[in-house]
């Protein structure tokens, strides 16, 4: 099994399924203010990326259904760190080679990246997730996913 973020929510005003994230929490197609902030989403997300790291040895799961808003925004985080994780291995040959290298929260956000690169990364990601959609709604819940992504990235140091 994979850990779901538990609640959902929809724009009161236009239906668009989002996480309202604290100092981002209005609609981001139209701007609709929300009636509650998910304070607890980030930390959820990232006790997500650890379930699957201990049960699993890997970030990204290898089959990941999207039931609540929530999860979209899982799934770009897997995507993102799944990648520059990727990354980390092809540079860092080792024993983390090894099917099911456990490595911890605190280990993912010290050596595998640094802020700089994270964002570069996610950038992409969603610049390029952009180019395919031509929903102006979808358009808009993936820069909000891009801030819940760069909230990511702050958890990296600058410099490994
Ligand atoms: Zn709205």
């Amino acid at each position: 099994m994979t850990i779901h973020y538990y609640r959902d929510y929809k724009c009161r005003k236009c239906g668009l399924p989002y996480i309202p994230l604290p100092n981002a929490s209005k609609c981001p197609y139209c701007g609709y203010p929300a009636d509650q902030v998910f304070e607890d989403f980030m930390d959820s997300s990232l006790e997500s990326v650890s379930y699957n790291i201990n049960s699993w040895g890997i970030i990204l799961p290898a089959a990941w259904g999207v039931f609540t808003a929530g999860d979209n925004y899982y799934l770009a985080g897997f995507y993102l760190l799944h990648s520059l994780y990727f990354k980390y291995l092809s540079e860092n040959p080792g024993p983390q080679y090894l099917l099911h290298y456990r490595i911890s929260l605190k280990e993912l956000f010290e050596k595998i990246s640094t802020k700089e690169e994270c964002i570069t990364k996610a950038k992409d990601m969603i610049m390029k997730s952009l180019s395919k959609v031509e929903d102006d709604k979808e358009k808009a819940l993936l820069k909000h996913i891009n801030i819940f992504l760069m909230r990511i990235c702050d958890k990296f140091s600058e410099e490994k």
